[in-house]
């Protein structure tokens, strides 16, 4: 029988007391190329070869050994090393009478790779043996091997399939039920609450200034303080009351079959539980506390959605906050409409202002090919500046733009400065922009017209311009926004889809939108080195993207280790404060040393650039 090279250079142990019957089996095995030959005269010698490969079991191939061995009981030996879990080491056994042979009988032999032989030797019955005994041990060996990594890719896949069924209904920080659980279980409450006519309250629970804590701090200490607070509030409440995270600092409580005044004492405790705690980092103790919003159910609210109960608790919980924080509100519809009204009285002829006075400007921040370093574009992002000069970020006067009709003028202002800085920059430039624009940009007749022209009169190449749209973008006006992309496309421009896995359907509209890049959404980057959920989650979209020929922008890379692990799960390209903050100059070079950050520690840079951009937010 023929085996392989590898199969001979196997360790094969002779085991037998009489010394000339010893040589013999040596030298016949010798000869027909099996090298690697241990002996031993007893048990004991046996026992000893065995330990000397005790790391190294594998390159033991097989055991002849006699039946009559001294200090060894051969029915033992071979139930531990040839039948049990971890090994499988062969025997050939001689004996010298095949009737009298005490292990033909015993019920392990049919599955341990045991072969019996009577002396005198046969040598070509013995050498067949061997070879035959050596196969089937490799046989054995690799389909265990299979099985092996069938199981631990069982068990992997369980694992990520129940983690990742888990994230769909809880969140993974604080334990808590996620709003979207919370949603339908809120859905079940109130049909119940409607039908027993009782009442009782959505509590909305805000953590004040919690952002300073976690731009001052970074996310981890953030991080820790959430699970805490969390820990506080939850002692107060009852095990079946419905408690959840709605949002990065934003808890939501319902308390069932209470009474006003009940409702208003809980949340008086609450308030007063976080206040008392002091959140120690390090040297710094920061003193907590906490907004909280309550909107009452009852037989008339129980009729609402629950979205429109959580957002009547929202606004009584910014009441609290604009009232000076650390206090409780109770909804109260004229206070809402009086708010709103107030806000966007505010910003508006801020804004109007803003856009005559010049008063807006534009930060570029770096987006990083992940191969090489090079700077692929640079992200337009827009600033404010308010009464006393400060910066006001987009997040607090966009959202007021879209509601009060003064996006359009936004919009078509960034793609015009955007296009000019462009135009001043040298003629041998080669940098590119990626503009934002906002949800309601394609409701706009003349954004197109103006884009035209702009591109016209500056002889700024369109294929230097990337537009970033989000999915609410994208589904508002289906088929407007389609056909608008295509225009715009046609012009040579390209798309990108922002916030991408924010949103549900994010993979739907992979399909359908036309989009060179694919911004996988902060949420997902901020944790990827200790969350395997999201490693998961990134790597996928990684994949999918790239299968359909887009490019993926991971945002909100802030350190060196998340730089590494975007590369190793296929990501194209990278953006955020460890590469580059947004500035108002752009970036000497046209690259980056990647290997040089991978080196330098992140935090100092982080805080000297934070106090570079001093953001004012109306938190
Ligand atoms: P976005 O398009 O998702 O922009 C990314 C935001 O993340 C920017 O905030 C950016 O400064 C911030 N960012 C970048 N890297 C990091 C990082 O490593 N860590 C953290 N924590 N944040 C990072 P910004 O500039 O405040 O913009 C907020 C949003 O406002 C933008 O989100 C975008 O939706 C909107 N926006 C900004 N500029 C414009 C604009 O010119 N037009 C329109 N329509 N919307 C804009
Ligand atoms: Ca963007
Ligand atoms: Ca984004």
């Amino acid at each position: 029988m023929l085996i392989s090279k590898k199969l001979k250079e196997k360790v094969i142990i002779i085991a037998e007391n009489d010394q000339q019957l010893l040589a013999e089996i040596k030298r016949n095995l010798n000869k027909h190329g099996f090298l690697n030959i241990k002996t031993a005269l007893d048990g004991k010698q046996i026992f000893e070869i065995l330990r000397s490969y005790y790391d190294a079991a594998e390159q033991i191939g097989l055991l002849i050994v006699n039946e009559q061995l001294p200090q060894c009981d051969v029915l033992v030996m071979c139930k531990t090393l040839s039948s049990n879990d971890t090994s499988l080491i062969p025997f050939v056994i001689l004996g010298a009478d095949d009737k009298k042979n005490n292990i033909e009988n015993s019920e392990f032999t049919s599955q341990a790779l045991i072969h019996r032989m009577s002396l005198p030797i046969n040598y070509p019955v013995l050498l067949d043996t061997i070879a035959f005994q050596l196969i089937m041990m490799q046989e054995r060996y690799l389909r265990r091997k299979q099985e092996e990594l069938l199981i631990n890719e069982l068990a992997e896949r369980k694992i990520v399939d129940a983690k990742l069924k888990y994230l769909v209904m809880h969140d993974e920080l604080t334990g808590l039920i996620n709003r979207h659980n919370f949603e339908s279980q809120l859905r079940i409450i109130l049909a119940r609450s409607r039908m027993r006519q009782q009442e009782g309250a959505l509590i909305l629970i805000n953590l004040d200034r919690f952002s300073l804590v976690n731009e001052l701090e970074g996310f981890d200490v953030g991080d820790r303080l959430l699970i805490e607070v969390v820990g506080i509030i939850r002692k107060l409440t009852l095990k079946d009351d419905l408690f959840a995270r709605i949002g990065s600092d934003e808890f939501c409580l319902f308390l069932d079959n209470s009474t006003e005044k009940e409702i208003k004492q809980f949340a008086e405790r609450v308030r007063k539980s976080v206040y008392e705690f002091i959140f120690s980092c390090g040297d710094v103790c920061y003193s907590t506390s906490l907004s909280i919003g309550i909107a009452p159910v009852n037989m008339v609210t129980a009729n609402q959605h629950p979205n429109e109960a959580i957002s009547r608790a929202r606004q009584a919980c910014r009441m609290a906050k604009e009232h000076g924080r650390n206090m409780l509100w109770s909804y109260n519809e004229t206070d809402t409409k009086v708010q709103e009204r107030n806000k966007d009285l505010y910003w508006v002829p801020l804004i109007k202002k803003a856009l005559l006075d010049k008063k807006f400007f534009l930060v570029f921040q770096p987006v990083v090919c992940l191969n090489n370093g090079e700077i692929s574009h640079y992200e337009v992002l827009i600033r404010m500046r308010g009464l006393q000069n400060e910066v006001i970020s987009p997040g607090d006067f966009i959202p007021v733009s879209e509601r009060m009709g003064l996006i359009h003028d936004i919009d078509q202002w960034v793609v015009e400065n955007a296009i000019d800085f462009l135009a001043k920059l040298p003629e041998s430039s080669k940098v590119s922009l990626a503009i934002n624009l906002s949800s309601v940009a394609f409701q706009d007749d003349s954004l197109l017209p103006t884009l035209k022209e702009k591109l016209s009169l500056s002889w700024v190449d369109a294929s230097r311009l990337t537009f970033e749209i989000t999915e609410t973008a994208a589904v508002a006006n289906f088929e407007q926004t389609r056909k608008m992309i295509a225009e715009i496309r046609s012009l040579g421009c390209k798309f990108a889809l922002d916030d991408f896995g924010a949103g549900f359907c994010s993979f739907n509209y992979l399909k359908t939108f036309p989009v060179d890049f694919v911004k996988i959404d902060g949420q997902f980057i901020r944790n990827l080195i200790n969350d395997e959920t999201d490693q998961v989650l990134v790597k996928s979209m990684a994949e999918i993207a790239t299968n359909l020929g887009k490019k993926t922008i991971a945002e909100f890379v802030e350190t060196p280790e998340i730089i590494v692990k975007l590369k190793e799960l296929g990501i194209d390209m990278a953006q955020g404060y460890i590469l580059g903050r947004p500035e108002q100059e752009l970036l000497a070079s046209n690259s980056i040393a990647l290997d040089g950050i991978a080196r330098e520690s992140a935090k100092p840079k982080r805080f000297a650039s934070w106090f570079s951009e001093k953001v004012s937010r109306v938190d």
